[in-house]
């Protein structure tokens, strides 16, 4: 087993659905694309705590999407983040939209915001049946007209040149392609996203985020469970030097497929830029967002690490205090650092301070890996609770009332 620890850990946000602020109202736990419905200040305080969280444990950045909207205090917010993320060394990543999603003003009234663009100019909108009939927020631009090409440099120009920036997550947009006779030529129709498009439309993007801000991380959104066919990725080769490759597991059946059949020679045959792979494991569409998932999680970087790839992404949006989405969290720091560690000694070295022992920690996996739980797993929480320290007396506390919702649900 390869032991070299992973350079990029990043995570991934829509701004609606972050919970990182206690006691606050107008949670997302499920939905994409949406309003704003928290306070204001909460943009500032989820992100500022989650990159406290990062710096504390090893993650290297925070891919935001929603990073520009009125709603939340749109320039100087989008500001006080980078800046803070900045003091803790951890990259903050806007993710935007090419002709997509929004451009890089996800939401109000600015000149970068994609809606406002096509509001102005209806001929440069793409054509067809794209999911913008169902959200506006899914409007798209067509790729093929030269106007949009240069809309999106100028915003990308803009964005770095007004924020500091530690990387862009870059994507073409995954909600249909533009039926225009240009776009049918261009890109074959057979998925809601384009191999063509991310290799023609990212590079001079790509390049003048490099120039605005060098140093600058650029993450390139590859898309859904391809990675594997790795004689289909030879295009991405015309990305620039310096660009991170982010293939993405959707499915939980393509991870298991993962696991079994990536291999350090394949990765070796695959463009020779630095490759995360993100995945959708716990994340709001694929499983439940609150469901231990670290046992996946580890899987996964250790075989990461073992093939020679760079890194991971995770979803980020459920605060630490969610004593299940910590220990997902903290799974992938450990195995991130040390990709030969074992799950027994996971449990045993990084869970154990954190739960009164070791004994402790793997009672805590236990319950989390319960079917069904009964009434004696609550009292034995509850006693654990009653003998718990200074550290894990919050954790347990978390743990009888995680016992007691499910209790009542049986
Ligand atoms: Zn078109």
């Amino acid at each position: 087993m390869q032991t070299k620890s992973l350079k990029h850990r990043l995570f991934w946000t829509w701004d609606h659905s972050m919970d990182w602020t206690p006691l606050t109202q107008g949670i997302q736990e499920w939905g994409a694309s949406t309003p704003y419905h928290k306070q204001p200040g909460d943009f500032v305080r989820d992100y500022t705590n989650l990159v406290d969280f990062c710096a504390a444990h090893g993650f290297t950045g925070v891919i935001i999407y929603g990073f520009l909207r009125d709603g939340h205090g749109g320039i100087e917010a989008a500001q006080e983040v980078c800046r803070h993320g900045r003091a803790r060394n951890v990259a903050i990543i806007p993710g935007i939209g090419v002709n997509s999603y929004g451009g890089v003003y996800w939401e109000g009234k600015h000149e970068f915001s994609l809606p406002n663009w096509l509001d102005l100019h209806p001929e440069l909108e793409a054509v067809g049946p794209t999911l913008a009939r169902f959200n506006h927020y899914y409007r798209m631009a067509c790729p093929a007209k030269a106007e949009n090409r240069r809309f999106m440099l100028d915003s990308v120009r803009w964005l770095c040149e007004t924020f500091d920036l530690g990387g862009i997550n870059f994507e073409t947009g995954d909600n249909g392609l533009c039926q225009c006779a240009d776009c049918q030529k261009a890109s074959s129709q057979d998925r809601n996203w384009s191999p063509t498009d991310i290799v023609t439309l990212l590079p001079p993007l790509v390049e003048a985020a490099q120039q605005a801000r060098p140093g600058i991380l650029p993450v390139c959104e590859c898309y859904f469970d391809t990675i594997l066919d790795t004689a289909d990725h030879a295009p991405l080769r015309a990305l620039p030097e310096g660009s991170l490759l982010q293939f993405t597991n959707r499915e939980h059946e393509y991870l298991q497929r993962f696991l079994k059949e990536m291999t350090p020679e394949k990765v070796a045959a695959m463009p020779p830029h630095a490759k995360v792979l993100r995945t959708h494991v716990g994340s709001q569409w694929n499983d439940h967002r609150r469901k231990l998932v670290a046992r996946d999680l580890s899987a996964m970087v250790q075989k990461v690490a073992e093939v020679g790839m760079d890194g991971v992404t995770l979803f980020g949006e459920v605060s630490a205090t969610s004593v299940v989405n910590e220990i997902n969290y903290l799974s992938v720091a450990a195995f991130a650092d040390a990709p030969a560690l074992t799950w027994d000694g996971f449990v045993a070295q990084t869970l154990g301070p954190l739960f009164g022992g070791e004994g402790q920690a793997a009672t805590c996996i236990e319950f989390l890996e319960k079917t069904t739980v009964t009434a004696r797993d609550l009292q034995e929480a509850k006693a654990i609770l009653h003998a718990s320290d200074e550290r894990s007396y919050r954790r347990w506390l978390w743990m009888v009332e995680h016992l007691y919702q499910r209790l009542r649900r049986t």
